[in-house]
This record gives structure tokens, sequence and C-alpha cells, in this order.
């Protein structure tokens, strides 16, 4: 009965291994959600925001003060100007952003170039616009990619190329030249750019995050989508942006009035006295997030797992096959039930290279540092 959009279509990874996980009592390091809570000073502020009687629908586009407050973010961080008016506009979450965008660009035999490993949600929203993934691999340990497989992967129906930077689950920080190389095949096959940059805060050993729309001529062909989420450790808030110029911004807007049509008032106004103050947040934050990757990275390794470094985001992958001889997702069962650890396998997250996704398996370091230690201590070996 189900429509042929959603067909091929199966239940999301992170919702698979959440239950198998909570069904063996595992410690929980899959799903992207840190386990601590989100910080005093900012649940005071959402507190109060209910109080301010505006308990109602917002606009479509996101309430102005919030709008207002990403503008002078993005103007303060990376010197780039979004109207707030007319090129911000706030989602249900980065997720409803990047399927706007999709929806409102991309047509049946449209194809989108994706870099694999993939965050999953890309693939979903393309398919369900009844466009074509076309994947360039990131390739195990370094996640590089060839420019020439950009080429190989154009094709005259090529509408869009979708980046995440800071990457899920590779953790990679793409270098100015390797995003110079993306910008020049945007330029020259006049492809959208999806730019999903929802880590943008947490890039570590003093490296900084480069807004794809920063660079040459960019600006004008991109869709930046960010999460207060991931910047705030309040992912079930779900408040996201996507910012863009006018001629996509109405693209994005003509879908998400008839998604959600608008998000939590309340939450959206206390977000807008929350980003300008998240300054020293954000330092704590990236220093706590980086010492748990240098700990569980090195752990990990003393547990048998070779490692690729990450050097942004949440997340790191790792080589698990001279563990236990199994791999993917058969790999992650068996260390749920018999190790009680939940990690990501990450073959779905691939299409090109499924037999290099199959060995790898995705850390989540944005945990508190007593779950990771008792991961570790369940992943010794006896
Ligand atoms: N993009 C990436 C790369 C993600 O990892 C996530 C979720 N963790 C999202 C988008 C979705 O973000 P949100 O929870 O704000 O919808
Ligand atoms: N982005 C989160 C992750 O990669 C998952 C969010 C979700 O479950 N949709 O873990």
């Amino acid at each position: 009965m189900t429509a042929d959009r959603i067909r091929g279509i199966g239940t999301t990874i992170f919702a698979v291994i959440n239950s198998l996980a909570a069904e063996y009592n595992a410690v929980n390091l899959s799903q992207g959600a840190p386990d601590f809570d989100t910080e005093e000073w900012i649940l005071d502020i959402a507190k109060k925001s209910f109080d301010k009687g505006r308990n109602q629908y917002a606009p479509l586009t996101g309430v102005p003060e919030l709008r207002s407050a990403v503008s002078e973010l993005y103007q303060k961080q990376y010197s780039l100007f979004y109207n707030p008016e007319s090129e911000i506009s706030v989602t249900t979450g980065a997720t409803e952003a990047i399927y706007s965008t999709i929806t409102g660009f991309i047509n049946p035999g449209d194809e989108v170039i994706v870099f694999e490993p993939f965050y999953d949600s890309y693939i979903s929203s393309v398919k369900m616009a009844g466009g074509a993934v076309k994947p360039v691999t990131l390739h195990y340990p370094d996640f590089s990619f060839d420019s020439s497989d950009i080429e190989e992967a154009v094709s005259p129906k090529t509408k869009m190329i979708i980046l995440n930077n800071p990457h899920n689950p590779a953790g990679r920080v793409f270098r100015k030249e390797e995003l110079e190389i993306i910008a020049s095949a945007a330029e020259k096959y006049n492809l959208i750019v999806l730019s999903d940059e929802v880590y943008e805060f947490l890039v570590y050993e003093g490296k900084s995050h480069i807004p794809f729309a920063s660079l040459e001529g960019m600006k004008e062909r991109t869709v930046t989508v960010s999460s207060t989420g991931k910047t705030l450790n309040a992912t079930g808030w779900k408040i996201g942006y996507a910012s863009a110029p006018e001629h996509l911004t109405k693209g994005i807007r003509k879908v998400r009035q008839w998604t959600s049509f608008s998000v939590n008032t309340p939450l959206q106004l206390a977000m807008s006295e929350i980003l300008p103050l998240m300054g020293p947040h954000l330092e704590e934050f990236r220093t706590r997030m980086e010492s748990h990757r240098d700990y569980l990275l090195k752990a990990a390794e003393n547990c048998g797992f070779k490692t690729a470094h990450a050097e942004g985001g949440y997340f790191f992958l790792a080589e698990s096959e001279s563990l236990s001889g199994l791999e993917g997702l058969e790999f992650v069962k068996w260390l749920i039930r018999e190790k009680k650890v939940a990690l990501i396998p990450v073959e779905g997250f691939y299409m090109n290279r499924i037999d290099e996704g199959k060995r790898l398996v995705r850390f989540n370091f944005a945990k508190s540092l007593s779950s990771i230690e008792n991961a570790v201590k369940n992943l010794m070996p006896e």
C-alpha cells in the first residue's frame, strides 16, 4: 500500500540500534545525542521564555528575533551577511532544512552527488523527491576524495551536490583546497550546493571552520544548514536553520510551509537570547569533546580497534574485523549482546564501497566520561 516514493526506504539505523541497546541494556555510544544534560543557563532562559505570552504559532519563516540572531552570528563569526527577512529560515532541526532544500529543488530524474559515507537523511530525501544519488567515495583511512571522481559522477542530469563539513560519520574537516575543488565543480556544472554544517562549532586542534558559502562565488548557489541542537547540546529542541540567497530560500520556504509550517515559538525565542551568549559555552564544549575524543580513540585502539583520526564533530570510525570475525550490522549486534556496547554500523552509509563500510563502525565520543569509561571497560579483552 505504500507510495512508490518510499519504497526501498527502511528504518533508520539510529532507531534500530537504539532499540537493541535498550533491549540488552548496553552502553549506548551510537546516536549523535549527548547523554549529559543541556547546560543550566540555557535551560533557565528556556523556562523563562514560556512566560512571555508567545505560545501560539510562530511565523513560517521563524521568529524575527531568532532570524536576526542567526544573521548576526554569521556576520560576527564568518563575516557573511544573510538578510534575516529573505535569506534565513528556521526549521524543525537541520533535518527539515535538508528535506525542504532537496524537495524544493530536485525533480524526478535529477541527480545529486553525495559523498560516502553519508548521513542517511540525504539519501531518503533525494529518493522521496524522485532523484538519484551519485556517490563519491571518501577513502578510508584519511577520507580524502579524488577530484576525478566528482568529474565522473557528474552528468547532464546533475543538479545538486551535498557536502557535510565537519563530517558525520568520518569526523573529517575538509581543507580549503578540497572545498575549492568542490566549488569549481559547482561552478563548472552549475550545481546547487547543500552544505550541512551542523558540527561547525566542533572543530578540534585549534583549526577553524570554513563555511562553504565563504568561498569565492559560492554564496549565490549554496544552502547552508545548521542545528542549534548540535551547537548547544539540545538536540531534543529540534531547532535548525537554513541560510541561502533569496532565490533558493523561496524554494525552501515553499516546502516548509507544508511540512511543519512553524517551529516551537518559546524555544525559538529562547534560542534568540542564547546564541549571542554562547561563546564561552562553545569553548568549554569543544575542549570537553576534544578530550573525550582523545580518550576514546586511544581506548578503542587498546581494545583492538584500528581507528581513523577525527578532526571535528561527534564521531570517529574504526575497523572492527579482527575482534569477532563478524562485520557490519552483525558485528554490532554481537557487540551489543556480548559486550554490552552499542555502536553504529556504517555499511548503510555507503553505496559504492559497501565492502569498505562493512569493516567500519562509528564511535560517538559526545557522551559523558562515565559512559565512555563503562563502554571501554566492557570492550576490554578479558
Ligand atoms: N546533519 C548531520 C550531519 C547530522 O549528524 C544530524 C543529526 N545528528 C543532522 C543533520 C540533523 O540535525 P537535527 O537533529 O537538527 O535535525
Ligand atoms: N544525526 C544523528 C547521528 O548521526 C542521528 C539523528 C537521528 O537519529 N535522526 O547520530
